[in-house]
């Protein structure tokens, strides 16, 4: 099996791969609209080896003659460019990580991106749940949710996913460190995992650090380990804590010890005090949040949270 680092090269040269493209496609799609800037592209796309050529034949008149030529065309296709509402820099390759250009290396140190990769990938076992792709936004399908009136709120289901869907789109898109924390809540089988899931997804995608896991893993990843070895920064409960997102998902469903408790308020707490954004999601409402977690946990979830209510019925009852 590749290395954590081989395999994060790989999605690197993956996200280089279809940047370069989707630049190439917006070029390709100018073309079309005028011919004209098609034969200034190629053109001056062959203008390095016909100066190679003056060069070898000592041919100085025709290179300067070259250079000239280079540059009316140069400005040509900005006119043109400009003529079609675009610009030299729409057209430049929009890489995923503009430091490094998605090569993962910059000044030949391993760029923030890859090592953030590579805890992703390291951290695989606290990501059993999100097998990549699977829950995606372009597979949340919101004609589950029409014609559905919640039975208990009497929201008309649709309208609040859809509300709810492209609040969560937007969320993954702009996402970054101050990005604001989440409380996703409602009855089971609604599309709460899928949604966290989907914005884990994109997230990874855009070279973030993402922690995700249902609250019961995750809870008893950190009490094995602090029954085991001593805490290091790269233990399972520092990982919780400094991840760029954490997903908690199915809170209220781990098996409540007064150990849980506290480490769930701990969480909380401390990612409250380092502005790093969480997501929560849970069956439970908020008096039940208060009667398992005590006011502590409850206040602060109150205080910093977005809250999105889903709404509708069961998904999986209607899908089988
Ligand atoms: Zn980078």
């Amino acid at each position: 099996m590749a290395s954590n680092v081989e395999r994060a090269k790989q999605i690197l040269a993956r996200r280089r791969d279809a940047a370069e493209r989707e630049a190439m496609r917006r070029q390709e799609e100018l073309e079309d609209l005028c011919p004209e800037l098609r034969v200034l592209d190629r053109k001056l796309a062959q203008a390095g080896l016909r100066a190679v050529k003056l060069a070898v034949a000592g041919d100085t008149q025709g290179i300067e003659d070259l250079k000239n030529e280079n540059l009316a065309d140069q400005e040509r296709r900005r006119e043109l460019l400009e003529s079609l509402g675009s610009s030299e820099e729409a057209l430049e390759v929009h890489y995923n990580c503009p430091i490094c250009n998605d090569t993962g290396v910059v000044d030949s140190h391993y760029c923030d991106c890859l090592k953030n990769l590579v805890k992703n990938l390291q951290s695989g076992d606290l990501n059993t749940q999100a097998p990549a792709d699977q829950s995606s936004f372009a597979n949340f399908d919101l004609e589950f949710y029409r014609n559905i009136t919640d039975p208990e709120t009497g929201v008309d289901a649709y309208e609040r996913m859809t509300q709810i869907y492209y609040y969560c789109t937007a969320y993954a898109e702009d996402f970054s460190r101050e990005s604001p924390s989440l409380i996703l809540y409602g009855n089971t089988g609604l599309g709460k995992t899928h949604l966290s899931l989907a914005i884990a997804n994109a997230v990874i995608e855009k070279g973030f650090h993402v922690v995700y896991g249902s609250a019961h893993n995750l809870l008893s990843q950190i009490e094995k380990e602090h029954f085991g070895r001593l805490n290091s920064d790269d233990s399972p409960e520092a990982e919780i804590l400094n991840a760029d997102l954490l997903i908690l998902d199915d809170l209220g469903a781990e098996f409540s010890t007064s150990f849980t408790v506290s480490m769930v308020y701990n969480i909380i707490n401390t990612r409250n005090l380092t502005g790093l954004p969480t997501i929560i999601s849970t069956n439970l409402w908020y008096d039940e949040l208060a009667d398992k977690y005590g006011n502590r946990v409850y206040s602060r979830i109150i205080g910093n949270y977005t809250p999105l209510e889903f709404a509708g019925r069961d998904v999986r009852q209607l899908k089988n």
